[in-house]
């Protein structure tokens, strides 16, 4: 796997090499400084990580690192967590032995971290770019101007409105911008039929939260499978206990480590418990709309540059065209419109350029999934 690890991995499996080196000369303090970033360092990737499944075996990884220097600092151990190799530096021996192998292993494997998103890919959406400025990134790279002030940062934010309008995008562009860990939390990763499990799965989540000690974004996905008012008739004792234990997670990472940003989304607005939206929860609601006339145009260029385009295309009629459609729909409408001249150029052998014609065949094909009727629903909700 050595070809695809990239300068992130190569860094963990050096520190971790470095911390079992200075293990051999038994200089203690030397392997808890490199075991302690090495740990930090997979705390970040198990943030960003996408599947549920990676983020709880690198959190589960770098916390076994940080009982590790735990131990060699001389501090107690949660002995709940047994088989690491903390248990046996902290039972003694003479030379204690080389930090987990699997560590090593696991962070040599990893797959080279996706390029971060920022402002600038977002079409659009110029208001929402500059609320979450002022609300999140200034505050964050000048907490020292913040304090002056008597601001205090934190407080979440919802982000609103219709599918594939770029409300993922936005939350994965505030990590970008401040080239901060980001954490995204599905309730489909975490809801689990059986009891208690659900309950585990979110603490657990929250404890690695806690471990970004230097700031994360961490983004709650379609909050409202979890977040659903506890006063609808059918809303289940289960998902009750589980979004009170949302609540309770919520409150008791607030401002605590700073830098810590929340950052939720939801279609359907309106099926949220209120207590979600009280401060310091997600007090603050952000409409992320359809995309305007410029933006769609700008959604096009973006998706249309980089391969072979006809120099002649209306972008503005394009963009007048394709009114009512959302980030998404715009996606597919380009994605479209490329593959008949990629399928031409490998069945025939003939580059040619995308064009009019191609958009005007994607066009009969992709139609707008957002409904004039929701759109209402989603004005009346903010007003
Ligand atoms: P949501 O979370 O609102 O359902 P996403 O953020 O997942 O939507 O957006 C789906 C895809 O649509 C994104 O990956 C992106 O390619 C595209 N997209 C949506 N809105 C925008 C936008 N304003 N600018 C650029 N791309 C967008």
């Amino acid at each position: 796997m050595a070809g695809s690890q990239d300068e992130f991995a190569q860094r963990v499996v050096a520190l971790i090499d470095a911390g079992n080196t200075a293990l051999g000369r038994q200089d203690r303090q030397a392997a808890a400084a490199s075991f302690a970033r090495a740990s930090e360092l997979l705390f970040r990737r198990a943030a960003a990580a996408e599947s549920y499944q990676d983020k709880l075996r690198l959190a589960r990884r770098a916390r076994q690192l940080l009982d590790s220097v735990q131990a060699l600092k001389g501090e107690s151990v949660d002995g709940q967590r047994s088989g690491f190799v903390a248990d046996r530096i902290a039972s003694g021996g003479s030379a204690p032995p080389p930090v987990d192998e699997d560590a090593r292993q696991l962070a040599a494997d990893l797959a080279p971290a996706a390029p971060g998103v920022r402002f600038a890919d977002i079409a659009g959406l110029d208001e929402v770019k500059e609320t979450l400025r002022l609300r999140m990134i200034y505050p964050a790279r000048n907490p020292a101007a913040l304090r002056r002030y008597g601001l205090t940062m934190g407080g979440g934010m919802l982000l609103y409105g219709p599918p594939g309008t770029g409300k993922t995008m936005v939350a994965r562009a505030v990590a970008g911008e401040l080239d901060t860990p980001f954490f995204a939390i599905k309730p489909s990763d975490i809801l689990s039929q059986y009891y208690g499990q659900s309950e585990a799965r979110l603490a657990e989540l929250f404890t690695t939260v806690r471990g970004c000690s230097h700031g994360a974004v961490v983004f709650v996905d379609e909050i409202d499978a979890i977040g659903a008012s506890r006063s609808r008739g059918d809303a289940s004792e289960p998902s009750r206990r589980l979004l009170n234990q949302l609540l309770n997670e919520l409150d008791g990472v607030h401002g605590r480590p700073a830098g810590l940003l929340f950052l939720a989304a939801t279609n359907e607005p309106w099926l949220l418990d209120p207590a979600l939206l009280r401060p310091p929860r997600f007090s603050e609601k952000c409409y992320i709309q359809l995309p305007d006339p410029t933006a769609r145009r700008k959604l096009l260029e973006l998706r249309l540059s980089g391969c072979p385009l006809a120099d002649n295309l209306d972008w503005d009629g394009w963009s007048q065209r394709t009114e009512g459609f959302s980030g998404a729909d715009l996606v597919e409408l380009c994605e479209r419109a490329k593959q008949l001249p990629f399928r031409e150029a490998i069945l025939e052998g003939r580059e040619r350029p995308v064009g009019h014609a191609d958009l005007e065949q994607a066009l009969s094909r992709v139609r707008p999934s957002v409904s004039a009727d929701s759109l209402k629903r989603y004005e009346e909700f903010g007003t």
